[in-house]
């Protein structure tokens, strides 16, 4: 679909990108093929069933709402026999249920309208954590950036060598960030992803956790790692020392 003239080898992740919106499909197929991705598409759920089961792939896009075989039908039918990622994207105003999701085996989920810049962070996320899958079991994730580093495995964080104490949300927003770092995530998504429906009361909670995770990890070495975006939200920003 999307061949390049490259004398460079260089490792394009095959992506499956399940979708019948045609004007999705295009957009689709042009952003992730310019961010360095081959895209497959296919264009109903049997034709996803099909088309995975003869290619070889490294993440999954899924559509839920699809002709011919529902999203979370394909989403089990490739979990009998595969564990590759799947991030699965909704529609906005369809109830997804993070639960039933995580019982049928999807990674992650998106939301329309996204950006291709926040799906492609969690495209990259889901392959990070894509490449320990052979690891043996017990093996330890690490985020890190800077003197910042987090377990994912037995959550715990570490700001150089001191253990920093965190509470499950500050965990799950800080992990959040980090897989994002140099990405502005907006509030909704942060707010989506990191409390979804558990979010109550208002606005201020996510502030006040920004604002408590800052107190924690923010000290003379690294100060101001997580930069407020007015109206917009929060950016990780990366460490001088971390990027390439
Ligand atoms: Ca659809």
């Amino acid at each position: 679909m999307s061949k390049k003239s490259n004398a460079k080898v260089t490792v394009r992740p095959n992506v499956l990108l399940v979708e019948d919106e045609e004007s999705f499909i295009d957009a689709l197929s042009i952003g992730l093929d310019r961010e360095g991705f081959d895209v497959v598409v296919a264009r109903d759920g049997q034709e996803a069933v099909e088309e995975f089961g003869a290619g070889r792939f490294d993440v999954v896009l899924l559509d839920l709402m699809l002709p011919k075989m529902s999203g979370l039908d394909v989403c089990r039918a490739i979990r009998q026999t595969s564990d590759v990622p799947i991030i699965v994207v909704s529609a906005k105003g369809e109830e997804i249920d993070t639960v039933v999701m995580l019982e049928i085996g999807a990674d992650d989920y998106v939301t329309k309208p996204y950006r291709l810049r926040e799906l492609v962070a969690r495209i990259r996320a889901v392959l990070r954590r894509g490449d320990h899958h052979d690891d043996a079991e017990g093996s330890v994730e690490i985020l890190e950036q800077g003197p910042l580093r987090l377990e994912l495995d037995t959550r715990r964080c570490f700001v150089g060598a001191n253990e920093v104490k965190l509470r499950k949300k500050e965990f799950a927003l800080l992990e959040l960030l980090l897989e994002n770092a140099g990405r502005v995530l907006t509030r909704e998504q942060l707010i989506d992803q990191v409390w979804g429906s558990d979010y109550v009361g208002d606005t201020k909670t996510l502030d006040v956790h920004i604002k408590r995770l800052r107190s924690l990890i923010e000290d003379g070495n690294s100060p101001h790692v997580i930069t407020t975006l007015r109206g917009v939200g929060y950016r990780y920003e990366v460490s001088p020392s971390a990027s390439k």
